[in-house]
């Protein structure tokens, strides 16, 4: 271990997402792009938190290769969640990345005690259980809640968070903080191209 727990970012999250959305902000936020902390960095790392998030079968191990690919399935996400906060549509690579998992996973129906009907995905491998993440995405797409996970409009930050704002019009993963420091940079910028 590189890190112990509660030292990674995400650890201690500001903006939480509701569940089981909060899963998918957890996969995408397992990168502080910021200060450069990646829990995806290494597989001694990446390996126990893809277990205790149901994403790793405890029995199957993860390779270099698993784990690229986990950390490319993390930037199709985030392309997903810029377009929420009103950045472009996510390019063709990112959306052949979550194809990949679609075209990869099985989904199952199943009915509760009380007659409810949920969508499972099944399957111990990497991409079967990623699908699990899509079948959440699904589900949030319709009933609203999906325009409310966002990536951070600003481009050195991307953080991924919540949208508690009354307009669903947040841009920023901290207004105090990210907005501020944006606003600032482009601030001195159009200064400088005034001069
Ligand atoms: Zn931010």
């Amino acid at each position: 271990m590189t890190r112990l727990a509660g030292q990674w970012t995400a650890d201690n999250e500001t903006r939480p997402a509701p569940a089981p959305l909060d899963r998918v902000q957890a996969l995408v936020n397992t990168i502080d792009i910021e200060i450069a902390q990646d829990r995806f960095a290494l597989v001694e790392d990446a390996r126990p938190w893809l277990v205790e998030q149901h994403l790793l079968d405890a029995g199957v191990p993860l390779t270099e290769d698993g784990l690229a690919h986990v950390r490319a399935v993390r930037e199709a996400l985030r392309a997903l969640l810029v377009h929420n906060t009103g950045g472009p549509p996510p390019g063709a690579g990112h959306l052949d990345v979550l194809r990949e998992v679609a075209a990869a996973g099985r989904v199952r129906a199943e009915i509760d005690d009380h007659g409810a009907v949920e969508l499972r995905a099944v399957g111990p491998s990497l991409d079967e259980r990623l699908a699990g993440l899509l079948v959440v995405i699904r589900d949030a797409q319709r009933d609203g809640t999906w325009s409310r996970l966002k990536a951070c409009a600003n481009d050195d930050c991307r953080w991924v968070f919540w949208d508690q704002s009354r307009n669903r019009g947040g841009s920023w993963c901290d207004m105090a903080v990210c907005g501020n420091r944006l606003k600032n940079r482009d601030f001195r910028a159009r200064r400088r191209a005034a001069r």
